[in-house]
């Protein structure tokens, strides 16, 4: 029997329950399971990814792949029938890889050339042309390099630290390990080293060396920056451990071209009462001139492209405007979010969404605003159960969209199974095939259904 105490208690949690149990049973949830339905039925986002894979291929900012890459994108919007479809142009840096790229130690007893497997990091200078022969000294961190003085003078600096592999979430084992690849060059010079070869970032191990943005400081003298796979970092580390006054040549011919012209692509769904408040969903269409940029981020071109699709074909037109964009210069610049930024700084934005993770199964969102915008979002969490995508969580956004963050703008992130990514990423393994069809499917509906929910209800 409840006591007296206890009974207004029970009421109470009935109600609650209650409510929330209406809350479930919201309309949302046939719309969700529709968006579901039709996205696993005859989505698009698979046969349009695999389309930018085959025909266009990798697309590094300024090359003709990246040029085609917009005319396809605004073609695809306009296919679909979305609203003021245009480009917006913008400037974007040039790298080029160039033909040379090679790298081999000689081993100090048997004078043996070994190869190596290696690949130029983006941005970094070129070596002389008969490239460049010294000593290679192994470190972990930027403090080890320091503390070895006068002994890292005229050496190629290897940084090996790997990614963490005991970190689930492997964004963050990539964060820890990433500043070799960003800094090791100005680190190496400043330390009196020639050049830098850095750990591919990844934990795979495996014999794909993964470029990336790397940079200099106008302070610092400019030294050649490469990556190496896994598996030969594996071995050179193995190789010093055992042998004294091991040399590497290393040679480069990648350089950096004047910019070149280029665009944002944007599509809009137009909003049946308040057109003036924008929902912005996107990923980027650029990418590092390796495989095919299938995960990063033609995953997120396809995600985006097809949340817009299957709105369309479902006949989806909320309050507030849908507008798309494929970023242009994510890897080696961010041109286009920056340039966005500027341009639209004085327009309402709801909220920004990035893909950028990947094309693997998603599994929620992330999202950076303040608790009430958050909690508002939190409660829409149930209707991504049907597709295991409910799991919202604080912090999120991507790179494209950062500078809309800092002008206060919601950001939100797609979050994806993060295991494989970094297996593929930024290498010639970013490859169609990685690509599972069912799981980038379900990544873009789990998007329809957020964009929808933000346009229809706001914020
Ligand atoms: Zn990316």
């Amino acid at each position: 029997m409840l006591s007296r105490v206890f009974l207004p208690i029970v009421i109470f949690w009935f109600s609650i329950s209650t409510f929330s149990l209406a809350q479930n049973s919201s309309p949302y949830d046939t719309l969700a399971r529709k968006i579901v339905t039709t996205g696993l039925q005859s989505g698009k986002a698979y046969t349009m990814l695999t389309e930018l894979c085959t025909t266009i291929g990798h697309r590094l900012s300024g090359s003709p792949q990246a040029a085609q890459a917009v005319a396809w994108g605004k073609n695809k919007m306009n296919e679909m029938g979305l609203e003021n479809v245009r480009l917006e142009s913008l400037m974007v840096p040039h790298w080029v890889r160039g033909e040379v790229e090679e790298a081999f130690v000689i081993h100090p007893v048997t004078k043996e050339k070994i190869s190596l497997s290696i690949c130029a990091l983006g941005g970094s200078i070129r070596t002389p042309a008969e490239g460049i022969t010294a000593e290679i000294i192994e470190v972990h961190t930027f403090e080890e390099l320091q503390s070895l003085g006068e002994k890292a003078k005229g050496k190629i600096i290897f940084f090996n630290r790997p990614m963490e592999r005991s970190k689930i979430m492997t964004f963050e084992a990539y964060g820890g390990a990433v500043n070799q690849r960003g800094s090791g060059a100005i680190e190496a010079a400043k330390a009196g080293g020639v050049a830098a070869l850095v750990r591919s970032m990844t934990t795979a191990v495996d014999d794909f060396p993964h470029t990336g943005s790397m940079g200099y400081v106008d302070t610092v003298k400019k030294v050649p920056s490469a990556a190496i796979s896994t598996l030969d970092a594996n071995f050179l580390s193995e190789l010093l451990s055992k042998e004294k006054n091991v040399k590497l040549h290393l040679q480069l011919s990648c350089e950096t071209l004047p910019e070149v012209p280029s665009a944002n692509v944007i599509g809009e769904i137009l909003g049946s009462e308040k057109p003036n408040e924008i929902v912005l969903i996107g990923g980027h269409l650029d990418s590092w001139d390796k495989g095919q940029g299938a995960h990063d981020d033609g995953a997120g071109i396809s995600h985006t492209l097809e949340a817009m699709r299957l709105l369309k074909e479902l006949g989806l037109r909320p309050k507030r405007t849908i507008r798309a964009i494929l970023f242009m210069n994510e890897e080696n610049g961010l041109r286009g979010g920056k340039n966005y930024a500027e341009k639209h700084k004085n327009e309402t934005h709801v909220a920004a969404i990035e893909t950028d993770a990947g094309g693997a199964s998603p599994r929620g969102f992330g999202v950076s605003t303040d608790s009430i915008r958050f909690e508002k979002i939190k409660r829409w969490e149930s209707l991504f159960e049907i597709i295991d995508a409910d799991r919202i969580k604080k912090g999120g956004g991507g790179a494209d969209i950062s500078e809309l963050g800092r002008q206060g703008i919601p950001t939100i992130g797609l979050r994806v199974d993060p295991q494989r990514y970094f297996d593929y990423h930024h290498s010639d393994n970013d490859t169609i095939d990685k690509v599972n069809e069912r799981e980038l499917e379900l990544g873009a509906t789990a998007l329809a259904i957020l964009v929808y929910l933000l346009a229809e209800e706001g914020l």
